[in-house]
């Protein structure tokens, strides 16, 4: 198996490990020096190499010297480090094991080096079963298993959903694309810093990207009274398969058209719908606000954004609007026109909705849009 198509040399990923045990800081030095300052200051947050933002990504401080594996809170776990580096020179398997095996001058099961030496005896070891790990087919089949357990949210047992949607002052769930991407699941698994586990109601959400592909879920946990459940993650993105990217992804809720809507939350998403009666496509953060793609059709965008007192959601929504400019698709942003409250982080159109309800959507932002 770990001869690759070409009869390349291709080292075995147990072997490499051993060989890269202690030695990860020259391994980032030569092939991802952005990996270097996370390495560094293993256990403390960092802006992420891929993503960038202020301190979302950590290699483990345990583990920084032997497997060395790290996480993102929005790109999701990387086992280790030949799963970080697949992910941040967007490497193959394959490719990553020859890198760091040629590097270290790791021997491939047929005792060669990839500069060439062949020896002319063979020694084959023996060799442990491999451990089980988050690999790309263990979270293909966990969330296929995932979307299994879902039901629409208008089925009978999707009442916390509901009620959730409900308390916001939200009333639109029950247009059939929206169950698409949109679904309510009874027992979502939530796992906590410490590795505890425990079962919640929640919403989910489907993440696609520009190519139609499902990439991931994301889970909002909810308690069977419609609150937000008392997590520390209360929204959580499943981990992402490394031969997908997450830029570009939004949860599609409805058939795209010339004027596409988009926010960040699924909660402004259905607020506007609640309030205006349009579809809005929501892309659950910020930086995939930002990273948006929207699909060939589509000629203006208008982007419902959140008011923040840091400003973090105004900024992807200018980012956003401005490389939409420059793809020649035109964009608007639709900002709250409310004050922030004090001692509040920000207010989005969902408070608008709880406001002042549909006539809130009526003011001077609104109006110019539809004109
Ligand atoms: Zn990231």
């Amino acid at each position: 198996m770990s001869k690759d198509s070409e009869g390349n040399y291709a080292p075995e990923k147990q072997d490499v490990l051993v060989a890269a045990d202690g030695r990860w800081h020259d391994i980032y030095a030569s092939l991802a020096s952005s990996l270097v300052p996370a390495h560094k200051k293993a256990g403390r947050g960092v802006p992420c190499p891929v993503h960038g933002g202020e301190d979302g990504f950590k290699i483990f401080r345990k583990t920084a010297g032997s497997s060395s594996g790290g996480i993102c809170r929005t790109c999701g776990v990387k086992a280790d480090g030949i799963a970080l580096l697949m992910w941040v020179n967007r490497w193959s398997f394959h490719h990553a094991l020859q890198e760091v095996g040629a590097l270290l001058r790791v021997k491939d099961p047929y005792g060669r080096t990839a500069d060439g030496f062949i020896p002319s005896v063979v020694i084959r070891k023996e060799r442990a079963p491999a451990k089980p790990e988050a690999s790309d087919d263990w979270l293909r089949e966990a969330m296929r298993n995932l979307w299994k357990g879902t039901v629409p949210l208008t089925d009978p047992s999707a009442e916390p959903a509901r009620l959730y949607l409900r308390s916001r002052g939200i009333l639109a769930w029950d247009r059939p694309e929206l169950s698409r991407y949109v679904r309510f699941h009874p027992e979502l698994t939530y796992k906590d810093k410490a590795g505890k586990r425990s079962k919640h109601p929640g919403i989910v959400c489907t993440l696609i990207d520009p190519e139609g592909q499902a990439v991931t879920i994301n889970r909002h946990y909810l308690t069977m009274k419609g609150e937000k459940a008392d997590l520390a993650e209360p929204k959580k993105m499943f981990p992402i398969p490394s031969y997908r990217k997450l830029p570009g992804c939004a949860v599609p809720t409805s058939h795209p058209g010339e004027v596409l809507d988009v926010c960040e939350g699924l909660e402004t998403a259905l607020s506007v719908e609640t309030a205006m009666g349009i579809p809005v496509w929501p892309l659950v953060n910020s930086y995939l606000l930002e990273s948006f793609v929207p699909p060939a059709c589509t000629k203006a965008v208008r982007i419902w954004a959140d008011k923040d007192r840091k400003e973090g959601g105004q900024k992807a929504a200018f980012a956003l609007k401005k490389r939409l400019w420059e793809m020649g698709i035109k964009a608007q942003i639709m900002l709250p026109d409310m004050p922030i409250p004090d001692g509040s982080k920000g207010v989005d159109w969902n408070d608008v909705l709880r406001e002042r309800g549909s006539l809130g959507f009526l003011g001077h932002e609104v109006y110019r849009a539809q004109r």
